[in-house]
């Protein structure tokens, strides 16, 4: 017979509007799923629930109207085809990401393979505060990074090779942003307004402009709901292992210095966000 080994407390696990049922939320890092784990969980949703999955926020589906007795079939189930119960407490929930290089022209960082890397290293890992993770391949920001307790961001810096531009303009056009003019003949960038999107580099017909120091932005503190807040930009870092590096220093200075009962973003000052914004540099590969 199987046991249940307390899957009635894992985050995963919601408890309804109606306190004789629960939705079982699913880990889905990036929200990539194969079509065999989606019939496995329409299967298990028809048996287990009652024939519905939702779509959630955080890029992964759940199963709603369970009742608390098969919540150890369930998970066996779950896990069986590879698509295991999730999170959602004060732990490091969900991790999103938007296409990234696999299939976004805007793309600047592979973001689903950093959110599956995350995923193996930090899901679930219980925590004083709930830690979102969000990634976006380009400054358009699809999966709102800022507005998270750890986003990152793919960028790039575009450089105008010296001398070769016609002045056709074309750059000028595709910038957003207003950060390229034509003087003299020749297209000027400001970096102050360039958010180092890197649309102006595929965009020159003479292939002129150049990618410089591709990177991730990584930024802390941001939340989302009731009183919505930006987070704050922490360090730059050019390879994914750097990236993996740092966002486990940030999980082990929230895991050892937060208070739990506060949202992250209001404590950022009490947990020395400045002196670790110092530190975090210190040791990188
Ligand atoms: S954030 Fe950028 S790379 Fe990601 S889906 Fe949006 S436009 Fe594409
Ligand atoms: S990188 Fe983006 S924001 Fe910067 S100049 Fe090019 S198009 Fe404009
Ligand atoms: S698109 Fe290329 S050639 Fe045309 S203005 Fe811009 S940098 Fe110069």
């Amino acid at each position: 017979m199987y046991k249940d080994f307390g899957v009635h407390m894992k985050g995963g696990v919601i408890t309804e509007r109606d306190p004789d049922q629960c939705t079982v939320r699913i880990r889905l890092p990036a929200g990539k799923i194969s079509v065999d784990q989606l019939r496995g969980i329409a299967r298990i949703a028809k048996k287990y629930g009652v024939g519905i999955v939702h779509c959630t926020t955080r890029q992964t589906l759940e199963i709603p109207h369970i009742q608390p007795s098969l919540l150890g079939r369930i998970e066996r189930a779950l896990v069986k085809n590879q698509t295991p119960v999730g999170s959602e407490r004060d732990e490091v929930v969900n991790i999103i990401a938007c296409p990234g290089t696999e299939r976004c022209k805007f793309a600047n960082i592979d973001t689903i393979s950093l959110a599956q890397k995350l995923d193996a290293r930090l899901f679930g890992k219980e925590m004083p505060v709930k830690i979102r993770i969000a990634i976006s391949g380009c400054p358009n920001a699809c999966t709102s990074p800022m507005l998270n307790e750890i986003g990152i961001m793919g960028r790039v810096r575009p450089v105008r090779t010296p001398g070769l531009c016609t002045g056709c303009g074309t750059c000028v056009e595709y910038c957003k942003e207003n950060a390229i003019q034509i003087k003299n003949g020749v297209s000027v960038l400001d970096p102050k307004k360039c958010v180092q999107c890197g649309v102006c580099i595929h965009s020159c017909p003479f292939n002129i402009i150049q990618a410089e120091h591709r990177h991730y932005l990584i930024l802390v503190g941001g939340r989302r709901g009731r009183h919505p807040h930006i987070g704050r930009d922490l360090i730059t870092v050019e390879r994914e292992e750097q990236v993996v590096s740092v966002v486990e220093k940030i999980i082990t200075w929230v895991y050892r210095r937060a208070w739990s009962g506060r949202l992250l973003s209001e404590q950022m000052d009490d947990l020395q966000f400045e002196i670790f914004k110092k530190e975090i540099s210190k040791g990188l590969l």
